[in-house]
């Protein structure tokens, strides 16, 4: 694990404020180096501006800690997704308002908007309730997360995963953009949701879109 990954979770853990992803301590990130197999994570309960990068935990696949601060409380949500998708290389989990107001209503989030498809799936699923910082809650949002790159966490937040944190990141970020649409859409009418045709051709135009690791999954 080297100096520029823990400097890309200070970053990224930064940006979770600047873009009202999360507030205070909440949310947490993580890169893993399947070479080494150690874990870049946040860790637990630090403000992301106070961050340096050798503050950031190090752990092993199993949870190990190896240096840096304490792990993030969710270090298992973190792990269990990396064991259970090896294309996964970096997980990011936010508080976001507009997807949380989804997950505390129980609401999965519809295809209203084609950049639902950074998802990878039609619809984001809402992963139900378990205490955060638990092996339950990891193994429910494993569950859920399936072969997704999102998932909304029952009256928590949301979980988004990528190639790399980049892609991770702005799953996390375009998901709660979608969020924010459908729930404005909502309150002055009723959305038209794509249908399956229309969102496989916006998943079509993705593949040849952007540069990969510069803001496409
Ligand atoms: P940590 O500060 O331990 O990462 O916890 C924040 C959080 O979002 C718990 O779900
Ligand atoms: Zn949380």
């Amino acid at each position: 694990m080297d100096d520029r990954q823990r400097q890309e979770i200070c970053d990224y853990g930064c940006r979770l404020l600047a873009d009202r992803l999360t507030t205070g301590t909440g949310g947490n990130l993580s890169v893993i180096d399947r070479h080494e197999g150690v874990i870049a994570i946040s860790p637990s309960g630090i403000p992301y501006p106070d961050l340096e990068p050798e503050d950031v935990s190090i752990i092993t696949r199993g949870g190990e800690h190896v240096a840096g601060r304490p792990p993030s409380s969710e270090w298992q949500l973190h792990t269990t997704i990396y064991e259970q998708r090896p294309d996964v290389g970096a997980v990011v989990h936010t508080h976001s308002r507009y997807a949380t107001t989804l997950a505390v209503l129980g609401e999965e989030l519809p295809p209203c908007h084609y950049l639902i498809a950074v998802s990878g799936a039609d619809r984001i699923r809402v992963a139900p309730y378990a205490t955060f910082g638990t092996a339950e809650l990891a193994r429910i949002a494993a569950e859920h997360l399936g072969n997704d790159w999102c998932i909304l966490l029952a009256n928590h937040g949301l979980l988004a995963a990528g190639r790399t944190l980049t892609a991770a990141y702005n799953v996390a970020l375009y998901i709660e953009e979608v969020a924010e649409i459908h729930w404005h859409a909502r309150l002055a009418g009723t959305p038209q949701l794509l249908s399956a045709a229309q969102l496989a051709a916006a998943r079509e135009r993705f593949a040849s879109y952007g540069v990969r690791g510069a803001g496409k999954p």
